[in-house]
């Protein structure tokens, strides 16, 4: 991830990384201006920097409009845009000049992580080449560029080596991976390999470590990947952003594989792995939309039974192209709609949790506590968004270890579970 890259370069040089303002040369607020509420948040982390510290370069989104940053702080050292490192590198060198001798060896061999050793995410593209109404990316970021097949093989197979169990695949746009890159071939231990996403999926899963793809649109190559999550070589989950459901808020999002058979398409994909856990995220109360609307995707919902969903009401994003559209749907009932649609998700996922009790899964332990507990997860879950396994007798177990534990007990978003033996073939789910 961005901050990781720009943590790295300068570790790699000697600097020393600080999570405290005092004493620091120098503070990098990596910014997010995506929706209002991240770019307050930003804003409040470089006042506080400001105030702490007084040496502040920004970054990451919100640098995309100096004046902006400077308007709020306007002593800071330096404003970079998103993907500038070279850029947040230099200025650090301007501010806080290069230690003598780089000391290469400091950096570990995956480099500075800011997640836990033990799961890792690997960024394949930037960019997109959507035009969703209520996303300011492209603009942000403009259009998809993919990392060449090798680069990204290499970069995962370095993540394993320095211990990453899992890994989770983002971008901006999973399933477009390679096609500006024209889906190019390069040759990846003895095979051809092409810069494409099912390609990418069956190389990683010869890692033998557990293999998260997210953000994937249902473009029909998706199907292709549900075979290889039967053969256990990624993990059966998939990270699907649907937005909406009925086809005239999904027009007037301008969503891209706005697929009116998707429907059929996961009860096939079901048909041929069962196990497949399908994550999503909405939005309710975009504009224009109606209570039939509205209807329509809490339909959907039920019958497409997904197993872990977020929900969003709308917020208008500055710059986005959906602000000029008619019809705002008034606050409250956008709330109302937002809390019928988490009754809705709540009871799924109550239910389908409620069907793993008495299973024995594959545990990842993400945490241990002094007492013999544990925090985990299972294949269902990714790190960070979705729900946890909460164990007990997990003695002598540390993060990264996979235990096979019996499920004993749910509740709408959790798991409770108790180790039954460390999992000898560590990356099976
Ligand atoms: S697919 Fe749509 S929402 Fe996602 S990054 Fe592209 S434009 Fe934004």
């Amino acid at each position: 991830m961005d901050s990781e890259r720009i943590l790295t370069k300068l570790r790699s040089e000697g600097y020393e990384i600080s999570a405290e303002y005092e004493g620091s040369d120098v503070v990098i607020v990596n910014t997010c201006g995506f929706i209002d509420s991240a770019k307050e948040e930003s804003f409040n982390a470089i006042k506080e920097a400001m105030n702490e510290n007084g040496k502040v370069i920004v970054t990451g989104c919100l640098g995309v409009d100096e004046g902006v940053v400077r308007e709020v702080a306007p002593d800071v050292l330096a404003v970079t845009g998103p993907q500038q490192y070279e850029q947040v590198v230099g200025e650090v060198h301007k501010a806080a000049p290069q230690p003598h001798e780089p000391y290469v060896h400091l950096v570990p061999p995956a480099g500075l992580k800011l997640t836990p050793r033990h799961f890792s995410y690997l960024k394949i593209s930037e960019g997109c080449n959507h035009r969703c109404k209520f996303c300011i990316i492209p603009s942000l970021r403009g259009d998809l560029v993919s990392r060449p097949i090798r680069a990204v093989l290499r970069e995962a197979e370095k993540l394993v080596e320095a211990g990453t169990q899992e890994l989770m695949i983002i971008s901006q746009d999973t399933s477009a991976y390679g096609l500006d890159l024209k889906h190019q071939t390069e040759t990846w231990k003895d095979r051809e390999i092409r810069a494409h996403m099912t390609d990418l999926a069956d190389a990683l899963g010869d890692l033998d470590v557990w293999v998260r793809l997210h953000y994937v649109y249902p473009y029909p190559h998706v199907d292709d990947v549900i075979p290889l999550m039967a053969e256990g070589k990624i993990l059966p989950y998939l990270d699907i952003p649907f937005q909406h459901a009925s086809p005239n808020v999904l027009r007037a999002m301008r969503r891209p594989a706005n697929d009116a058979k998707v429907l059929e398409r996961i009860k096939k994909w079901r048909g041929i792995c069962p196990e497949i856990v399908i994550r999503s995220t909405f939005i309710v109360g975009f504009p224009g939309e109606t209570e039939h609307d509205f209807q329509y995707l809490l339909d959907w919902l039920q019958e497409a039974q997904l197993d872990r969903v977020g929900c969003f009401k709308y917020e208008p994003v500055e710059g986005a192209a959906a602000n000029e559209l008619a019809d705002p749907v008034p606050e409250d009932v956008k709330q109302e709609r937002w809390e019928r649609f988490m009754a809705v998700s709540q009871e799924i996922s109550a239910a389908k949790l409620k069907a793993r009790v008495g299973l024995e899964m594959a545990v990842l332990i993400d945490d241990v506590d002094d007492e013999g507990g544990a925090i985990g997860r299972t294949y269902a879950d990714a790190p960070e968004i979705d729900g946890q396994v909460h164990l007990s007798g997990a003695e002598g177990l540390s993060p990264g270890d996979m235990v096979m534990a019996h499920i004993d007990d749910s509740d709408d978003y959790d798991l409770y579970a108790s180790v039954v033996h460390e999992e000898e073939d560590e990356w099976d789910w």
